[in-house]
Parts: C-alpha cells; sequence; structure tokens
C-alpha cells in the first residue's frame, strides 16, 4: 500500500531521503492534514477518467486523492527532484509535466472540459489565478493565502477589491471551502490560508476581458484618486474627456475605482473603446 502522503512523519521522511530542504522562494509548504485534502478533492466532484491539472503537487498530497478517484490527473511541478519523484513514485498512472506553470499552455492541458486544483504557491498566486481563470477550466479548487482569497470576494466599495477581483467577477462564481491554519503545512507559513471553490461561467458583460483591462488597471494603478484623475493620467484624457466619459456611462467622475461594478466598468470601457485609440492601456499591470 502506498503511504498516506498527508502524515507529516511521511512528508518529513521523503524530503529527508530526496535530499530535500524546502524552498520558500517556490513557496514550498505541503499539507499535512489528511481531511482537508480529502474536503479540497470533494470540491472537484470529479468523475472517473475526468481530467484534472494540478498545479504544484510536491510530493503528491492532493494527487494521491485525485487518483485514488480515478482522475486522469496532469500534475505540473517546477521543481526538478520532485518532478522526477513523482514519476517514479506514482508510475504511468500520472501525467507530470515539468516546468513553470505560468509558461505552460494550461487551456490545452485542461482538454475540453478539464478541472484544476492547486495549493498554490504563494509567490505566484495572483499571476496564477489569472493564468487559471483565462484558461477556464469548468471548476477550480485552489488553495491560497487569506488576503488572496479576500480580494477574489471583495464586493464594490472594499478596500481589498483590486484588478483579480473584476477578473474573477468577469470570468467565475467564487465559493468558499475551506480554511486553513499554518499548522496544516509543512513546514509551517507566516499566513493562513483558504481554499476557494471557482466555476467558471459565461461573463455577465458582454465584452471581451482585453477591452475592459486597461480600464480596470488604470482605476487600481491611481486607487487613491477619483476616476476622473485616474482616467486623466492613466489614459492621457483631456479633463473634459474624462469627465464625459464618466459621465455618460452614468457614473460620477469623483467616484474612486474600488466602488466600482464590473457592469460599470464595463460601460465606461465600452464608451472609450468608441474612441480611435485607447492610449496607455494596460501598462505594468500584472492582469
Ligand atoms: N501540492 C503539494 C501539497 O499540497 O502538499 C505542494 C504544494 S506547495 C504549496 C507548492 C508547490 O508548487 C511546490 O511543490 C513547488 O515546488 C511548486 N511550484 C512552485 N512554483 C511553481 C511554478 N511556477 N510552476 C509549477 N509548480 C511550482
Amino acid at each position: 500500500m502506498e503511504p498516506k502522503l498527508t502524515s507529516p512523519s511521511v512528508v518529513r521522511e521523503q524530503l529527508a531521503s530526496l535530499g530535500i530542504r524546502p524552498l520558500k522562494r517556490l513557496g514550498q509548504n505541503f499539507l499535512v492534514d489528511f481531511n482537508l485534502r480529502e474536503r479540497i478533492v470533494a470540491g472537484l466532484e470529479l468523475s472517473p477518467g475526468e481530467r484534472v491539472v494540478e498545479i504544484g503537487p510536491g510530493l503528491g498530497a492532493i494527487t494521491q486523492g485525485l487518483l485514488e478517484r480515478g482522475g486522469d490527473v496532469h500534475a505540473i511541478e517546477i521543481d526538478h527532484a520532485l518532478a522526477a519523484h513523482l514519476v517514479g513514485f506514482f508510475g504511468p498512472g500520472l501525467h507530470v509535466h515539468e516546468g513553470d506553470a505560468l509558461e505552460m499552455d494550461l487551456r490545452e492541458l485542461l482538454g475540453r472540459s478539464g478541472k484544476l486544483v492547486g495549493n498554490l504557491p504563494y509567490y505566484i498566486s495572483t499571476p496564477l489565478i489569472a493564468a487559471v481563470l483565462e484558461a477556464k477550466p469548468s471548476v477550480a479548487v485552489l488553495m491560497v493565502q487569506s488576503e488572496v482569497a479576500e480580494r477574489l470576494k471583495a464586493p464594490p466599495g472594499s478596500s481589498e477589491r483590486g484588478a483579480l477581483t473584476l477578473l474573477r467577477e468577469y470570468a467565475a462564481d467564487v465559493e468558499p471551502w475551506a480554511k486553513a491554519g499554518p499548522s496544516q503545512f509543512y513546514p509551517p507559513p507566516q499566513v493562513s490560508s483558504q481554499v476557494v471553490r471557482l466555476r467558471v461561467r459565461p461573463s455577465p458583460v458582454d465584452l471581451p476581458w482585453a477591452a475592459i483591462r486597461p480600464v480596470v488597471a488604470v482605476a487600481f494603478r491611481f486607487r487613491r484618486k477619483t476616476l476622473q484623475r485616474a482616467l486623466r493620467e492613466g489614459l492621457g484624457l483631456g479633463p473634459g474627456e474624462a469627465d464625459a466619459a464618466l459621465r455618460t456611462s452614468g457614473i460620477d467622475p469623483q467616484r474612486r475605482g474600488e466602488t466600482l461594478s464590473l457592469e460599470e466598468f464595463g460601460r465606461l470601457a465600452a464608451r472609450l473603446g468608441q474612441r480611435e485609440e485607447l492610449p496607455g492601456g494596460a501598462g505594468d499591470a500584472p492582469i
């Protein structure tokens, strides 16, 4: 019988026998709680033979649960020693893709209706979630630091609202799925975590994300300024022009970006898109 990969002693033994010291720079905090692992896997509602992509399998704590349910598992691991270990440990039943998940074609790996799961490495959780949402798995169950989970859920008016919130609202419904404290990982991280379940659905706004993204990016780059100022400084609009664009979109120019709903961003983007060219744009925005 395979050893139980959520057991703290098994995790420590395996790391020692592989000569691996968990790397903070790769966000290597391994899950050592069986019940939490089961909760994560249950969130996927996997049927035997169903495709599931896992980001950052590590030693395979979640992977083991996916394989036990008959999943067709494609796991992406950046750490060579861990990737090689997974191939040897699970054999041909697991497809291991060694490399950076941010550089992989997630859409291709997901196939037509794949699901996605990951205890995400904290240092890149935001760009990874953006990549996941753009790849459109039917369901994604993700462990992230609590601060990121709050950003995914933040309603209009919340100071935690940001570009990631708007992309999430554009692409998927979010459901709080579980909470996790540092003692449920080895080594324990310094922050608390949450598991969220994302269900991808059609966008409520009839514009491509690429058209909304530059306006969202500018609104949050200048989040302390009014929208009128943000459009002037970020997109190079004249004062009258910025004022008119906002008013004809039904938005008070004195409001700030974090108070806007997705629908309001959509109206503003559609209005600005009627201009010949949207200057500036996403610029240094990560999303
Ligand atoms: N899934 C395992 C678990 O729950 O115990 C490990 C989770 S650990 C938080 C994150 C994992 O992601 C590590 O195995 C780490 O090596 C891997 N990782 C870090 N950066 C990555 C990247 N850019 N692409 C793919 N995997 C990455």
